[in-house]
């Protein structure tokens, strides 16, 4: 496929995937109608790379689905001087979308074949504001908080409070939580000082976030 119809896909998914569902953010649209989701997933062929779900990324993991990155985004409300931390790099295809939003992503994954797949793809697309980490994500980024906003791409059984301890004050942490696929929630917990008010937004599926 050439490049002309690969936008014209990615044109398509954003319009009937994403604005479809609601999302209007317009820096979250233009972040997803740019960055290159195929080829974070290049061994499959670009029409299923931009179709409405997640698809695997080897070991066991998924890349999310996009309408699920375009939400996430959306609400962690982020603005272009913005620390961010990522849990779970996967294939590093959200710490791209999270790189045009913010202004510096710390992303973390604890494989660290995926860690380091990420990382080179990501430094290939010259994204240079992303910093890739292999370790555990809800202690090992520590040494760059507090962040303005932190999203979660596996689902813990309950949100973390090490996490929710790297918020800057206003922050927002946007975490899928719940005990197996299908019975999790995704939530948003924000900051107010001392206080950690929590959203509940929809029913989702992550795979499970593991500990070290
Ligand atoms: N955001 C990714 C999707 C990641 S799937 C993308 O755009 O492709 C979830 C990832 O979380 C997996 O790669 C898994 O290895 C990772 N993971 C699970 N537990 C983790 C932990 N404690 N710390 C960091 N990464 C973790």
């Amino acid at each position: 496929m050439d490049e002309l119809e690969i936008k014209k896909l990615r044109e398509a998914m954003v319009e009937e995937q994403i604005e479809a569902r609601g999302v209007r953010d317009r820096r979250v649209l233009e972040a997803m109608r740019t960055v290159p989701r195929h080829l974070f997933v290049p061994e499959v062929d670009p029409r299923i790379a931009y179709m409405d779900h997640p698809l695997p990324i080897g070991h066991g993991q998924t890349i999310s689905q996009p309408y699920m990155v375009a939400f996430m985004c959306e609400v962690a409300r982020l603005s272009p001087d913005d620390r961010v931390l990522e849990v779970g790099t996967g294939s590093g295809y959200g710490a791209a979308v999270l790189s045009r939003l913010a202004g510096d992503v710390y992303t973390i994954d604890i494989d660290p074949d995926l860690a380091r797949r990420a990382e080179k793809i990501l430094k290939s697309l010259g994204y240079d504001n992303i910093h890739v980490k292999c370790g555990d994500g809800c202690v090992d980024w520590r040494d760059q908080a507090p962040f303005d906003a932190i999203v979660v791409t596996a689902a813990p059984e309950e949100i973390p409070p090490e996490l929710a301890a790297q918020l800057k004050d206003g922050g927002r942490l946007v975490v899928p939580v719940g005990h197996r696929f299908f019975t999790q929630e995704l939530v948003l917990v924000e900051k107010h000082g001392e206080r950690l008010t929590e959203d509940h937004l929809m029913p989702v599926s992550f795979v499970p976030l593991r500990r070290s």
